[in-house]
């Protein structure tokens, strides 16, 4: 019979991924990690990071995802670049499909994470890329001195409004409540900041512009009022949808499509594992993720010893 390719395959370089593989190829395994971009998830593109423990002044979201990356692959951590299309059982292992490619694994840990979720309102994504942005570190330096709306109450929508006064003469957060979501300290830095004004209870009811991003039409969600905004740019933070399109009927989900598991990581698939934003869990953060990453890796590698393999 065939041997599998690898022994354990990681789908996502997130900070989950990245230090499952990590403990797959320091437990010696053979450990491949496919990455659909960059290696780091989200984390590569939050500008500063300041709640993941061991530095104390914070640091930036690129150069901890290297860091992870170049640690991992020290110990023997393969990385190839390609979307995984499809998971399947292909007895005793499971296949991947990389794009063309098919490759297998006695065990799996999806890390897939989240991607940004759309608020679907018009001209949301006709401008996209033309001053609608789900990328504050990316695109920011792009609106200097000008005004702009972040829209979200939640740690992403606040921490970026902060980073964006560093570009913009104004930031509008718009917020669909009378309160943040965000954490305490977050909050009070922006409430600090004279350079961003929050506009409470309202919502974007359209992106307006034809080549470019022009305003933004609002509606206060009590009185019912409606007012235009001139901005040059929109950034949307209203949360995220789980990458987990390829997982359907092969993992169990719930209803958001966040993959479930238990306290082992193990999924509902015997050899799968999942780790990371995409698993349904109290807190997405890094510090949460690489734990996950090391819980996947050491049940991986305790499923694999468990099996007699071709
Ligand atoms: P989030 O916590 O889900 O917040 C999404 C925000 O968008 C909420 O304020 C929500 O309003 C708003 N929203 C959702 N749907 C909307 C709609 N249809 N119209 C208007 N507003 C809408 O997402 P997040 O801020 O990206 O954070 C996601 C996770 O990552 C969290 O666990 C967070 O702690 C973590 N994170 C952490 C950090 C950090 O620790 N520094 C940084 C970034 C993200 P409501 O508040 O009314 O629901």
């Amino acid at each position: 019979m065939e041997k599998a390719g690898y022994d354990l395959i990681i789908a996502g370089g997130g900070p989950a991924g990245l230090t499952a593989g990590l403990y797959g190829a320091r437990a010696r395994l053979r450990t491949l990690l496919v990455e659909k971009m960059a290696p780091g998830g989200q984390a590569a593109s939050t500008f500063h990071i300041e709640n993941y423990p061991g530095f104390d002044q914070g640091i930036s979201g690129p150069d901890l995802s290297q860091a992870m990356e170049t640690q991992a692959k020290r110990f023997g951590l393969e990385v190839t670049y390609g979307e995984v299309k499809r998971l399947g059982a292909r007895e005793p292992f499971w296949e991947l499909e990389i794009e063309e490619r098919k490759m297998s694994a006695k065990a799996v840990i999806v890390a897939t994470g989240v991607e940004p979720r759309k608020l679907g309102v018009p001209g949301e994504e006709t401008l996209r890329g033309r001053g609608v942005s789900y990328c504050a570190t990316c695109d920011g330096p792009f609106f200097k001195d000008q005004d702009i709306g972040v829209i979200g109450g939640g740690d992403s929508a606040v921490e970026e409004a902060l980073y964006l006064t560093r570009f913009a003469s104004r930031v509008y957060l718009v917020h669909r409540r009378d309160a943040l979501r965000a954490e305490k300290i977050i909050q009070e830095r922006a409430f600090e900041n004279p350079k961003i004004e929050i506009l409470w209870d309202t919502v974007v009811t359209r992106v307006v512009g034809d080549s470019g991003v022009e305003g933004l039409e609002l509606q206060n969600v009590k009185t019912k009022d409606t007012r235009s905004l001139k901005v040059g740019g929109v950034f949307f933070y209203v949360g995220w949808l789980s990458n987990t399109g390829f997982l359907r009927g092969i993992l169990n989900l719930d209803d958001q499509g966040y993959v479930l598991t238990d306290d082992t990581m193990a999924t509902s698939a015997v050899g799968v594992f999942a780790a990371g934003d995409v698993r349904k869990k109290l807190l997405r953060q890094i510090a949460t993720a690489v734990g996950d990453g090391a819980t996947a890796a050491f049940a991986a590698e305790k499923y694999i010893e468990s099996r007699k393999w071709p």
